[in-house]
């Protein structure tokens, strides 16, 4: 039987429907609203709709927006003070900055630079080092594995005593989802293997999950009899193969694909999202569930 598609959309969907049901409670209980900065540097195409695609978001949950276009020019210096001028406004409780950031700016002293607060990306050191200890110390968990985490748990997956194995081992997703599953709480407790480059039998190990998650940045890396049957596979990996035209807007657009060989692997695993409509809408779904809650703990 061919696998049950998690549909990251519709997930999604669902999440913000909850989201905009508490921003709209909270404005009428205390007269706040979220407030979140996206801070946008140059105009990489990618990035761009990366933050058009998050400010759109928060438009539509009814956030208090601020768009700061920077010059791809601007000094180092210039956007500290710019990050630091939203870490003191009390109206902005999330700081997105888009990364990747131009040569010239050194990006950990920008992520450094924000208030660990208002780090709604879950990047700064501090938050990094929250979600190790995990528990109530957890202030923003990183918006995708966040995403992964939740898909798994909607989609009706078992979590508790799971075998995971995560290819990548990458700050932003591998090693954070690792940590994430492994705490000792219900939306957890499972045993978790991250495998990389230099891992001697990468087959061998995807093939004892229960849950293969594969944050590899590699199309088709994952082969169909990689996969255990039954297994639930969140693909993260978004990969440029090519280029068609829209047959919507007539313009070309990217040709995307996972890391995971999506029609054989199917056929095989139990669950198993899609690229797109999978992890992708998570993330930015996270990201305003973030600095919702960042509005929330400054109450
Ligand atoms: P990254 O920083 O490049 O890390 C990739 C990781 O995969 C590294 O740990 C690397 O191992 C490992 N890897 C690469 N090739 C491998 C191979 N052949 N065998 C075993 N391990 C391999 O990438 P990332 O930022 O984590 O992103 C991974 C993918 O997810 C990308 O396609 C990215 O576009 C996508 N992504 C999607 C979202 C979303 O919202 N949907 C968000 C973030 C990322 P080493 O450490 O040994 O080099």
């Amino acid at each position: 039987m061919p696998a049950t598609i998690i549909d990251g959309v519709a997930v999604s969907r669902s999440i913000l429907a909850e989201l905009k049901a508490e921003v709209d409670a909270l404005r009428s209980s205390h007269g706040v609203v979220p407030g979140l900065v996206t801070i946008l540097v140059g105009e990489n195409p990618a990035s761009v709709s990366y933050v058009t695609r998050k400010i759109k978001t928060a438009l539509e949950l009814g956030f208090h927006e601020v768009q700061e276009n920077c010059d791809p020019d601007i000094s180092e210096a210039d956007l500290l003070a710019l990050v630091r001028r939203c870490n003191e406004d009390p109206s902005i409780h999330g700081i997105l900055v888009q990364l990747p950031l131009p040569d010239h700016i050194d990006e950990q002293k920008v992520i450094y630079a924000i208030d660990p607060d208002k780090d709604v990306d879950g990047f700064h050191p501090v938050n990094v080092g929250r979600l190790v200890l995990g528990g109530d110390e957890v202030r923003f968990p990183p918006c995708t594995p966040a995403g992964i985490q939740e898909l798994i748990i909607r989609s009706g997956v078992e979590l508790n005593g799971a075998e995971v194995v995560v290819v990548g081992r990458s700050n932003i997703v591998g090693k954070p989802i690792a940590n994430m599953l492994l705490q000792k709480n219900a939306r957890a407790n499972a045993t978790v293997t991250v495998v990389h480059t230099r891992t001697r039998d990468l087959a061998a190990h995807c093939r004892r999950a229960d849950i293969l998650i594969v944050a590899a940045g590699v199309a088709g890396l994952v082969k169909p009899e990689w996969i255990r049957p039954g297994c639930c596979v969140i693909d993260v990996g978004v990969n440029r193969v090519g280029e068609k035209i829209s047959s919507r807007t007539g313009k070309p657009v990217a040709i995307l694909r996972g890391d995971v060989d999506f029609e054989a692997a199917r056929e095989i695993a139990g669950s198993i999202t899609p690229v797109p409509g999978g992890v992708g809408p998570m993330t930015i779904t996270m990201l305003m569930k973030n600095t919702l809650a960042s509005c929330k703990a400054r109450l």
